[in-house]
């Protein structure tokens, strides 16, 4: 359990589902671990459940001010970076609207860039970053088109840093998960019935006949975190059941 020991992590987007599940694993494996969520009530609690060396700072990933305020609070060297915050809604190409378009991309593209961007000065050489993507940014999902080209744009900046900061031995990946059970998925249907029901659609279309758990995510990253992973970047690692190949 010291797989990250004397190591210092960034989770954006912790304080729920993937990224909670994330933190977690990376302090129980001896990292010291920042996490980011936009509500501070929301971030206390988090903090209080990840337990360990875990220090919460309240950040909208859109925003470049907070972005380097976060940096300022952690102030020394970054060995890991998992840019994980992001988010959806569900509307068709007839019912999207300007602010859906601006606030998705605003997220999960610029949040995603600026996030790392702004990492750069104190990510250490060797230092492994973990963007987080979705099968959405490979294949066609009804009313998932605005949220379906935002994570093709984070694919490919995975591919794309992997390349320019090969020379500080920097290494970019990212994951691609399938439908996972998250605070994130039940609340694009306004939870209760509609969420049981939008679960057992979405694990129909996974081979594994079932949705990921945040752990299952968590594992993942922890692997692309370490050493276990040193000779690889500008991977996409699809942790999805099977959903990408069908
Ligand atoms: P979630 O809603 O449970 O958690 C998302 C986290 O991101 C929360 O902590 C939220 O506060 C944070 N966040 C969202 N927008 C933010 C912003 N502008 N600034 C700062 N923080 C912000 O969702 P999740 O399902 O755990 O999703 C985590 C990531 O995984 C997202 O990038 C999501 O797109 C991606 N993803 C999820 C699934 C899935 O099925 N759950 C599948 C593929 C990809």
């Amino acid at each position: 359990m010291n797989a990250l020991q004397g190591k210092t992590a960034v989770v954006t987007g912790g304080t729920s589902g993937i990224g909670l599940a994330t933190a977690r694993l990376f302090a129980a494996e001896g990292a010291r671990v920042f996490v980011t969520g936009r509500r501070k009530d929301v971030l206390d609690a988090a903090v209080a459940e990840i337990g360990g060396d875990v220090t919460g700072v309240q950040v909208d990933s859109s925003d470049l001010a907070d972005l380097e305020r976060l940096y300022e609070t952690v102030g020394g060297p970054i060995d890991v970076l998992f840019a994980n915050a992001g988010g959806g809604e569900f509307l068709t190409l007839e019912q999207v609207t300007e602010k859906h378009f601006d606030d998705t991309f605003g997220t999960n593209v610029k949040g995603t860039l600026f996030t790392v961007k702004k990492a750069l000065p104190l990510l250490v050489d060797g230092a492994s970053v973990i963007l987080t993507a979705s099968t959405a940014g490979t294949k066609g999902n009804e009313a998932f088109g605005v949220y379906g080209a935002s994570k093709a744009a984070v694919r490919s900046f995975a591919r794309t840093w992997a390349q320019e900061l090969s020379g500080r031995g920097i290494r970019v990946n990212s994951i691609s998960p399938g439908p996972v059970d998250t605070p994130g998925i039940s609340g694009l249907v306004g939870g209760g019935e509609a969420a049981v029901q939008l679960t057992s659609a979405l694990a129909s279309t996974v081979p594994l006949g079932r949705m990921g758990r945040p752990e299952e995510i968590a594992s993942v990253a922890l692997f692309l975190a370490t050493d276990a992973s040193s000779f690889v970047t500008g991977a996409e690692l699809f942790a999805d059941g099977g959903a990408n190949q069908v």
